[in-house]
């Protein structure tokens, strides 16, 4: 059976990969990876649907036992995609969507090379500071962290395979979807292709 396609999507806080991952799953048959994280839950979050949340100590437990396909460091707290459900999703041929900040998604990027890498851009940085005090959930020092960050996060923008501008949600989504659709008409040869010269430029 052909393997699923891995989608790993990008982009700085407040950028609205979420939202775009959620309208996607309206459209495409994908499983969307639940990643593990110590971060507390913001208003309307749920356990297990957005995030499995846990505390440092399991989350250290569950990377020393080789649990995560990549873990990260944000913002101070700990991130990590579970590798299990993933792969196993992938054998069975059904596409997996990895939402993950740029340092996960290198790291896939080195052990999964024939994944596609999506970077979501935001319009403008005045726009991206208001999405993110708009959702509201966290302290004026941590926005300030997560806007001085975005800044340095736009640089990755190279290191991935397309570059998705979020100024309208219904055409971004569009977007994602027709790499998706494209990646799956690819001809497999050269599908191989980059996974055996791997695309990572040190
Ligand atoms: P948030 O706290 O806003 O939900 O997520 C903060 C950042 O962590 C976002 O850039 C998000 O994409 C990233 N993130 C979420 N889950 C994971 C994960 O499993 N691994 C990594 N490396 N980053 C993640």
């Amino acid at each position: 059976m052909e393997k699923g396609l891995l989608v790993v999507i990008s982009g700085p806080s407040g950028t609205g990969k979420g939202t775009i991952c959620r309208e996607l799953l309206k459209r495409v048959d994908a499983t969307l990876s639940i990643s593990m994280t110590t971060r507390a839950p913001r208003p309307g979050e749920k356990e297990g649907r957005h995030y499995y949340f846990t505390d440092r100590e399991r989350f250290e437990a569950h990377a020393r036992a080789g649990g995560f396909f990549e873990h990260a460091e944000v913002y101070g707290e700990r991130y990590g995609t579970p590798k299990e459900p993933a792969l196993e999703a992938l054998a069975k041929g059904r596409d997996v969507i990895l939402e993950i900040d740029t340092q996960g998604a290198m790291q896939v990027r080195e052990a999964y090379p024939e994944g596609v890498f999506i970077f979501v851009v935001p319009p403008s940085l005045a726009e991206l500071k208001r999405r993110i005090e708009k959702r509201g959930g966290e302290s004026p020092e941590k926005i300030a962290l997560r806007l001085s960050k975005a800044e340095g996060e736009m640089a990755y923008r190279e290191k991935y395979d397309y570059a998705v501008v979020n100024d309208k949600l219904a055409r971004a989504v569009d977007d994602v979807r027709a790499i998706i659709r494209a990646e799956h008409l690819k001809v497999e040869s050269n599908r191989r292709k980059k996974d055996a010269a791997g695309t990572v430029d040190h």
